[in-house]
């Protein structure tokens, strides 16, 4: 169950967000757009913040990483390649009652949030299933009759109760689960002969779910024919794979090596939700990181080097397999996510487990944060939402690739050429063995086919492979870190946003709202105010130390109001300083004090004279 404090925490943040400009509902004034939203001018700072922020750590900073701007709209066989036409989908289910469309595995995750749960834990108690009964049917016939009327509870309220009334009475009988439960409370027919999922909505009975694509279409050209569809990308990454040769060719790169890219993807979410978290048309900041495969590996250097979970795993080394670099990128993205204020205690991690990967991934490590939204465990801690995952993703994608492209998209290595020549045959007997098991045991674990049919595609697939490998080729392998600008931005906006009470010079206390973005991020670095804006000398000193931070630095300059209450409103902005120009600064005590300013700290609320001269010494540091 959702804590009531944090949808109360979420609620603020929301009217935060858009009463000083971060995130505005998409086409607000026509009544929005479920699903689409709108950075304000504070918002849309602080997300260009994010992206560069990222793209200076995993591009600029690197010598093994360059980029790529590629369109939204590809070639539609780009989407049969990659899978996305064929299995791009979520399952649906449709509320036979209210006719809401509902993404059928989020049903559980969903109720919590909803009025009529919320309003029903007020008089039945879901983990121990105690109640009042006259309280329960007072429920039915009022609150419950206008939250969730198609609930059978509400509908039938003798039936759900003489079954509530039995177990209670049954001292022997334990309380079954809360989704159990809530079936009970759905469904009509007892004795039950099959449970019904409610509808989050009304509580009413939900179609079986039928998969649904999640790409928006359209049509290239005047005519809206079937040859003339495209797609709007769903993802950034299908552009690197296809564009991968010509970035290889035209920066001479060659694996390990990665290409970024940051980029809007669209997704035709059934049920858009948790603000900017869920949304139909959003950013990702995506990394296809490119490897040797580990057999070439072990041909070039005489073994795979793999590392020990737990910790960064250190530089790069030139034997490292699938397994090291895939453990190295995780870190790494922890790292960048410490350098912009997201602690590790706010993070999460989630390792896919077998059963979890898709058939091309040898492994998946989501990197979650925890939003005041987040599911919660059995000791109520916050879980985390996935903010980025980090997949390891084999030659998937490039396979697939030149297999409907027709073209070749393999490296040519010609250090591999001669160091395979020297392998001994039963050296790569072992090598082909140990691939035919592993894709023979995947294609029948994930693609459920026969033993002797996954064993015929194994080993057709090692014939090529290996031919391959002989003659220095191969195709890269993958590991994918794939980031969500909004849901990072709403982290980072989640994480920031604090209340605390202050208490002035009078001691007249007031709760004070801080956004304490990290410096890297904050959306304005530094708020100027004359300390009086009718005096001229004041105002053109401001404008003098205005204009040599501006060069550097994003400045506001605010000269309305007491200086008490313009702190108040960079604070809420997440300005991480103040800079007050006063009588002072003009020379007005000596020259001692003359050409210094007030710098105040946003999170101490410390004050301190320091000489203009020194003022960019002091701040640019911060912000790198
Ligand atoms: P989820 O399971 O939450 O739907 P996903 O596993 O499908 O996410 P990926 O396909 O791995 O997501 O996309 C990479 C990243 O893109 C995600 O970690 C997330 O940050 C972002 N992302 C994906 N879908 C959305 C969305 N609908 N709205 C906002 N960001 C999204």
């Amino acid at each position: 169950m959702a804590e009531p404090k944090q949808t109360e925490l979420m609620e603020k943040i929301v009217s935060l967000c858009k009463r000083r400009g971060f995130i505005f509902q998409s086409s607000e004034i026509y009544g929005g757009i479920n699903g689409f939203w709108d950075y304000g001018p504070l918002g849309s700072e602080l997300k260009r913040n994010v992206k560069d922020a990222w793209w200076r750590d995993i591009v600029h900073h690197r010598e093994d990483v360059v980029g790529l701007d590629a369109t939204i709209i590809m070639h539609p066989t780009v989407w049969k390649a990659s899978g996305h036409v064929d299995t791009f989908s979520d399952p649906m289910s449709t509320c036979r009652h209210c006719k809401k469309l509902i993404r059928a595995d989020q049903v559980w995750e969903m109720l919590p949030g909803q009025a009529w749960v919320q309003s029903l834990a007020e008089v039945c108690d879901v983990a121990t299933q105690s109640f009042d009964s006259q309280k329960l049917i007072h429920w039915a016939g009022r609150k419950g009759k206008n939250l969730a009327p198609n609930l059978a509870l509400v509908r039938n309220p003798e039936v759900t109760l003489s079954w509530l009334a039995e177990r209670s009475a049954d001292s022997a009988k334990e309380p079954v689960s809360a989704t159990e439960f809530y079936q009970h409370l759905a469904t009509e027919q007892m004795p039950v002969t099959g449970l019904i999922t409610p509808c989050p909505y009304c509580g009413g009975e939900l179609t079986p779910p039928r998969p649904f694509n999640l790409m928006f279409e359209s049509w290239a050209g005047p005519v809206q024919s079937d040859e003339n569809k495209v797609f709007l990308r769903p993802e950034t990454a299908q552009a690197i794979f296809a564009q991968c040769k010509n970035v290889m060719d035209s920066s001479r790169q060659r694996p390990p090596f990665g290409i970024g890219q940051i980029g809007k993807a669209f997704r035709n979410e059934i049920t858009p939700r948790n603000y900017t978290f869920r949304s139909r048309e959003f950013e990702q900041m995506e990394l296809e990181y490119f490897i040797r495969p580990d057999e070439a590996t072990r041909a070039l250097f005489g073994e795979v080097a793999t590392v020990p979970d737990g910790g960064h795993p250190g530089d790069p080394q030139p034997n490292w397999g699938w397994q090291a670099w895939h453990r190295y990128w995780v870190e790494e993205r922890v790292r960048f996510y410490e350098s912009i204020g997201l602690s590790r205690d706010t993070l999460g991690f989630h390792v896919q487990q077998p059963d979890e990967l898709a058939h091309y991934a040898r492994a998946t490590v989501d990197i979650l944060f925890k939003f005041p939204f987040s599911k919660r465990d059995e000791q109520g801690e916050l879980l985390g939402e996935e903010l980025e995952g980090v997949a390891a993703r084999g030659d998937f994608d490039l396979t697939q690739h030149e297999k409907f492209s027709g073209k070749p998209l393999t490296v040519f290595e010609d250090e591999l050429r001669s160091a395979w020549a020297l392998l001994s045959p039963d050296t790569v007997t072992e090598m082909r063995d140990d691939f035919i098991e592993t894709k023979t045991r995947v294609a029948i674990e994930k693609k459920g086919m026969s033993a002797a049919d996954a064993a015929d595609s194994a080993r057709a697939e090692a014939e090529v492979f290996f031919e391959r490998l002989g003659k220095g080729q191969y195709l890269p392998h993958v590991i994918e870190p794939s980031a969500g600008v909004d849901r990072l931005v709403l982290a980072l906006i989640a994480n920031a946003y604090a209340e605390e009470t202050v208490t002035d010079d009078k001691g007249k206390s007031e709760t004070r709202v801080v956004l304490r973005f990290h410096p890297r991020i904050a959306p304005v670095k530094v708020g100027v105010f004359p300390l009086l804006k009718n005096k001229p000398e004041l105002v053109a000193k401001a404008m003098e130390v205005r204009a040599l931070l501006q060069s550097h630095v994003t400045v506001f300059y605010d000269d309305t109001g007491a200086i008490g209450r313009r702190y108040r409103r960079q604070d809420e902005a997440g300005t991480p300083f103040g800079v007050t120009i006063d009588f002072d600064t003009l020379g007005e005590k000596g020259d001692e004090l003359k050409d210094t300013v007030t710098l105040r700290d946003r999170d101490s609320m410390k004050q301190e004279r320091v000489k203009i001269s020194e003022l960019l010494g002091r701040i640019l540091p911060l912000m790198q």
